[in-house]
């Protein structure tokens, strides 16, 4: 089997490279390892506003739940800080959906899938890599291909085997679990909700994403190996004992239970090789506060689709050919990365009367900027008069230039 562009891993990142290698005229094939693409979810299903814009990501109509305008933050000592929009400014999807409206899409464009192939090694040839053998179904398969795309996720075979990210550290890993719940008591179905502080979440947050009037994805997400209690723990400490917490659960009927890693610690250095492009969860190109990965595996993915069928044309598939890719996704996201990477950093060392100290002078438009890497204004540095410990926290973000 020949193709142009043999990718592995049949999630966003995936299905947006062969899309956009398809409509420039690829022949491609498109494996995974589950029998049923996009199940089970590990994911909390939040399209929008951090990362790419809803324009970029192209959402699947039939995957959309519940649209959304805004949020609500709430410190450790449950300040909130809150921003609503009239519009809707993002989604909470059915990932199940969402993973298989953009995989039908790829095949309606021509490429070709196998499911149930988990991929176990590369094929190198002259030091190129040219093909993947997957396990399918209880055969040996080797399918060939110009490029080869990893797009495995967070625990990605392609990057480790490559070599281009052998393993992740636990600092850079958040562990998460989730609850699909009904009979939430959601006070606006519209706004999202996140609960930040060492004791709720150790460098992380719970988040409630309303899909219905009543029915939620109640998560969290914690840095691997941090505090005294598993996320698990610490989630069910929180519907238990917090007192948001318990109000919002205490008719709630769990339906599904799921956990999941993210990749946190941002872009491995390098993603791309003679032959091999890696995107989305497998080339570290998730948000490293918020978590999100989605978006930005869509739009990495169709840069990275557009530029592996150029260089085929050319003929030339070297590394150096295939780093355009890295360069232009850089160019889009590479700085905001690198600033939320050192962000994180700072809050993870900010301890909780701080949290509620900024959530105080914090609007909800500042904390979308503040996300998006984007500087905001002056108007905090005079709200923190005083304030040592705040002022302190301030002129870090000042330095990061996160604020003027
Ligand atoms: C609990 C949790 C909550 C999250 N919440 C959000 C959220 O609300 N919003 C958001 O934007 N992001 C969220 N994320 C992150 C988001 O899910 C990922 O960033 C996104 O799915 C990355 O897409 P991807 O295509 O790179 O990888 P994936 O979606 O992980 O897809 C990888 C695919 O590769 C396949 N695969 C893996 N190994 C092999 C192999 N060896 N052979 C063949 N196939 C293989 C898998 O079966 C899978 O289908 C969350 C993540 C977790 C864990």
């Amino acid at each position: 089997m020949n193709y142009d562009l043999v990718i592995v891993g049949a999630g966003p990142g995936g299905t947006s490279t062969a899309i956009s290698a398809l409509k420039a005229g690829g022949k491609v094939m498109i494996l995974d390892r589950k029998t049923n693409v996009g199940v089970p979810v590990q994911c909390g299903e939040a399209i929008g506003k951090t990362g790419p814009s809803l324009a970029e990501i192209d959402v699947p109509k039939r995957a959309v739940m519940n649209p959304i305008r805004g949020f609500k933050i709430f410190s450790p000592n449950l300040t909130p800080v809150v921003y609503a929009k009239n519009e809707a400014e993002g989604f909470i999807v059915d990932r199940r959906v969402f993973d298989k409206e953009l995989l039908v899409r790829a095949c309606e464009l021509g490429a070709d899938v196998m499911v149930g192939a988990n991929v176990v090694d590369l094929v190198y040839e002259d030091g190129k890599v040219s093909g993947v053998v997957a396990r399918c179904f209880g055969e040996k398969v080797e399918v060939r291909g110009e490029v080869i795309v990893g797009a495995d996720g967070v625990n990605s075979t392609v990057a480790r085997i490559s070599g281009l990210r052998k393993f992740i550290k636990p600092r850079d890993l958040d562990t998460s679990a989730q609850f699909e719940m009904v009979g939430v008591n959601i006070e606006e179905v519209d706004l999202m909700e996140f609960y930040l502080g060492s004791k709720v979440a150790p460098r992380g947050y719970v988040w409630v994403f309303p899909k219905s009037e009543n029915r939620a994805n109640v998560g969290i997400g914690i840095g691997a190996g941090m505090g005294e209690k598993t996320a698990y723990g610490y989630l069910m400490d929180f519907i238990k004992n917090n007192p948001r917490g318990k109000e919002l659960c205490k008719d709630a009927k769990p339906i599904e239970f799921r956990v999941g890693a993210i990749p946190l610690g941002g872009p491995n250095p390098k993603n791309v090789a003679d032959g091999l492009m890696l995107v989305g969860d497998a080339a570290g190109q998730v948000h490293p506060i918020t978590g999100g990965g989605v978006g930005y595996a869509i739009v990495c993915g169709s840069i990275a689709g557009k530029v592996a069928m150029e260089c085929i044309e050319k003929g030339d598939v070297s590394e150096k050919a295939l780093s355009k890719y890295e360069s232009l996704w850089r160019e889009k996201y590479g700085h905001e990365f690198s600033q939320m990477l050192a962000l994180r950093n700072l809050l993870e060392e900010t301890d909780d009367e701080v949290l509620d100290d900024l959530a105080k002078i914090l609007t909800g438009e500042n904390v979308v900027d503040l996300t998006a890497g984007k500087k905001i204004g002056v108007v905090l540095r005079a709200a923190a008069k005083g304030n040592v410990k705040l002022l302190r926290l301030l002129n870090e973000l000042r330095k990061l230039q996160l604020i003027q």
